[in-house]
């Protein structure tokens, strides 16, 4: 029988439990599934670094830890963890974000705020443009900003996405590199960043890449708040160059009372609610890699370490 540590913030292995059980059944798996058991009986880690476990070095039996977060950067930057390392791929989740990122995007594009906070009651019958014409650009183009990416070309937009490496996705024009940053980032109407946070990606929206956004454009970033220079997207809110900017994730969490976004007309902050991994979906996923690592198959969704998402 396998042992599975379950370590996440508290109010979740309740959630879990049924769900784990159940998919790992359907694998032909039985486990003995706990929040506390003794380190060097533990087969596999199911992890959120919310929880209580954060040194790995007592865990010598175990033979990977498979995160329940998509974001990895608090576990790649744990010096004690050296198991191979599988991040959070979930259907529930990658619907959750398309959901979030559509309703953004639409909001901006067809400018609804005007109609639903109207104390003047101005009658500006001025039809949105069809979203056709609306330049819309992904930046990461991962499970989620990929799936995020084909919703809104199939709701219409025009569609441009960006990569690290080069990538082809169906329906979308596709840059890589940094010259197809610059021409991913030039012109664009609506920016929605679904980038991991990495060393790579830190202030990648500064002064310079908002400068070459198209003229009152909008931001939407439920990717990672070290992605953005928040004074230099303050700036360009303030002298006009963006109309808005819609956050779901920052530098600092939950953001500080005192943070300039709070006040801001030009910013809506959302409390890191765009997408959440799902019990019932996420278990089959990691019932899947357990099954992986049983069999001698490589996992899925493996970190890159050195790449460090
Ligand atoms: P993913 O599958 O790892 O995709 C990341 C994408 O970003 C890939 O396309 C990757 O390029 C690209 N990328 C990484 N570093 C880059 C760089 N330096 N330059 C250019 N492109 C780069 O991740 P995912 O599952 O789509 O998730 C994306 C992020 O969403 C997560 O890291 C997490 O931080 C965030 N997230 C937020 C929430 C929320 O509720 N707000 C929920 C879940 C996830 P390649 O394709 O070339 O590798």
């Amino acid at each position: 029988m396998l042992r599975l540590l379950f370590s996440a913030r508290p109010g979740q292995f309740e959630l879990y439990l049924s769900h784990l059980e159940a998919a790992l059944e359907a694998k032909g798996l039985t486990a003995e599934i706990g929040t506390e058991l003794p380190p060097e009986a533990v087969d596999y880690i199911v992890y959120a670094p919310s929880g209580p476990l954060q040194d790995f070095t007592p865990f010598t039996r175990a033979k990977a830890v498979l995160s329940l977060w998509a974001g990895v950067e608090r576990i790649v930057a744990n010096p004690t963890l050296t198991l191979p390392l599988a991040r959070m791929v979930d259907g529930g989740l990658e619907r959750g974000m398309v959901e979030y990122v559509a309703g953004h995007v639409l909001r901006h594009h067809l400018g609804m705020d005007a109609h639903i906070v109207n104390p003047g009651r101005a009658w500006v019958n001025v039809s949105p443009k069809l979203a056709r014409d609306r330049r819309v650009t992904v930046l990461g183009l991962g499970a989620l900003g990929a799936a995020c990416a084909r919703a809104l070309a199939g709701l219409g937009f025009d569609v441009t996405g960006w990569s690290r490496r080069e990538k082809a996705v169906e329906g979308i024009r596709c840059l890589s590199g940094s010259d197809g940053l610059a021409e991913a980032l030039d012109g664009a109407e609506i920016l929605v960043t679904l980038l991991p946070q990495t060393p790579q990606t830190e202030r990648m929206l500064d002064a310079a890449a908002l400068a070459r956004l198209a003229a009152g454009a909008a931001l939407v970033n439920p990717g990672r708040g070290t992605v953005l220079d928040d004074e230099a997207l303050l700036a360009a809110l303030d002298e006009g160059r963006l109309s808005h900017a819609t956050l779901d994730v920052f530098r600092v969490e939950p953001l500080p009372d005192d943070h300039p976004f709070w006040a801001h007309p030009g910013v809506t902050v959302t409390p890191h609610i765009a997408a959440e991994t799902r019990p019932e979906t996420a278990s089959a996923v990691i019932a899947e890699n357990i099954r992986r690592m049983e069999a001698g198959e490589p996992l899925l969704h493996l970190v890159d370490r050195e790449a460090g998402y």
